[in-house]
């Protein structure tokens, strides 16, 4: 408890006595206590407010320096995967789009989908208009029952007949691993 900042005199306290950031810190105290290499982080801090994030975002920081942990962070949120990533990997309907360094994936996306994600990013400058913001338009597949070849097909402005006939295999682009028929070296 005193590794992940909860006063261990609260170590009878009812669930019900706890704030959201408390909760969150004991649920990663209750994953570290077995001292695991790697801990899987599903959507760590999405129903925190922002101050409670970065605290959140920060306690793990200090964990993975401090007993040498590897997170595995699940998130929908890329200003923060990006701001607490070394490497990153992009899904679409179970299947990886693109993964690599962090700074080189979403520094210069290759694939359609990274691209639309990244431009999907607000602006946190409030007077800043993005008039220019791609819409992701098509069909939403059904993981039950998804789409020929490639996954991301039916909402790619890219698509082409062999998208629809053949999964794109992950391929090596200058050090980032790319499943797209379009992207370089193909
Ligand atoms: S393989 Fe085709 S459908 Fe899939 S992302 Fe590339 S261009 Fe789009």
């Amino acid at each position: 408890m005193g590794d992940v900042g909860v006063p261990t005199e609260f170590l009878w306290r009812y669930p019900h006595q706890f704030s959201g950031g408390q909760h969150q810190r004991i649920g990663i105290a209750r994953a570290i206590a077995a001292e695991p290499s790697i801990a899987v982080c599903d959507e760590p801090v999405s129903a925190l407010d922002v101050s409670v994030q970065s605290q959140i975002l920060n306690l793990l920081g200090e964990l993975q320096r401090k007993h040498g942990l590897s997170f595995l962070f699940i998130s929908h949120d890329l200003p923060v995967i990006w701001h607490v990533s070394d490497r990153v990997c992009v899904m679409f309907l179970g299947r990886v789009c693109e993964m690599g360094p962090t700074n080189k994936v979403f520094g210069a996306p290759r694939h359609p989908y990274t691209r639309f994600l990244m431009n999907a990013i607000p602006s946190p400058d409030p007077h800043a208009r993005n008039d220019d913001v791609e819409l992701l338009e098509g069909e939403v597949p059904s993981p039950l029952d998804p789409p020929s070849g490639c996954p991301f097909r039916t909402r790619c402005p890219l698509a082409c007949e062999r998208c629809a006939q053949e999964i794109p295999a992950l391929r090596d682009v200058d050090g980032v691993l790319v499943a797209c028929h379009l992207s370089p070296g193909r």
